[in-house]
């Protein structure tokens, strides 16, 4: 049952949410979503799994934890869209938008490798997945200038340590 796999994996229960909204409200990404954030919720409190599972919400979901902070329940909303991907992902369903797997796949692998985000690599890999060589080149400089892109990693001393949790949690993704 998904509920208990949520409840398992994240240590929250969705149905103590009471649709107040505001963590839709606050959400950065809202406009991009099929569904706001508070209807996935609604989905899974009513067994609709499917379309929970199957909305690019939870895929375009950015981690920001804004609405996790804002929740007057205490909800980490953030924490259960990462529970709803990885379950999406042991189903085999497919995510709609156009290479947003392949994103994640780079994203993660920059945690597993530097044990936190390293953007150049999360973009070369980004990049050599999707083929798609050229677009935001023109950005690359500014961004270079201001700091957002660093030359090298800034690894976390324990890199063994957090190859060890990849490989004890890491989704077989069908
Ligand atoms: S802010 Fe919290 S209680 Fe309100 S809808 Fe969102 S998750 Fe539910
Ligand atoms: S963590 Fe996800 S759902 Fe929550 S505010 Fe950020 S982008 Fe929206």
């Amino acid at each position: 049952m998904i509920t208990e796999e949520i409840i398992r994996n994240t240590s929250q229960n969705p149905n103590i949410c009471y649709q107040c909204g505001k963590c839709s409200a606050g959400c950065p990404i809202r406009n991009y979503m099929d569904d706001s954030p508070n209807k996935i919720i609604r989905y899974i409190q009513l067994g609709l799994y499917e379309k929970a599972l199957n909305s690019d919400t939870i895929w375009l979901c950015a981690g920001c934890l804004t609405c996790s902070t804002r929740c007057p329940k205490e909800f980490d909303l953030a924490k259960f869209m990462d529970a709803l991907r990885e379950i999406a992902l042991k189903e085999g369903i497919k995510v709609k938008e156009k290479n947003l797997l392949k994103f994640h796949k780079a994203f993660l692998n920059q945690i597993k490798k530097h044990g936190r985000a390293y953007e150049l690599g999360l973009v070369r890999e980004y990049k050599l997945a999707t083929g798609d060589m050229m677009s935001d080149v023109d950005v690359a400089p500014a961004m270079f200038m201001k700091g957002k892109i660093g030359i090298l990693p800034h690894n976390i001393k324990d890199r063994k340590g957090m190859k060890d949790i990849f490989e004890k949690t890491e989704v077989k993704i069908k």
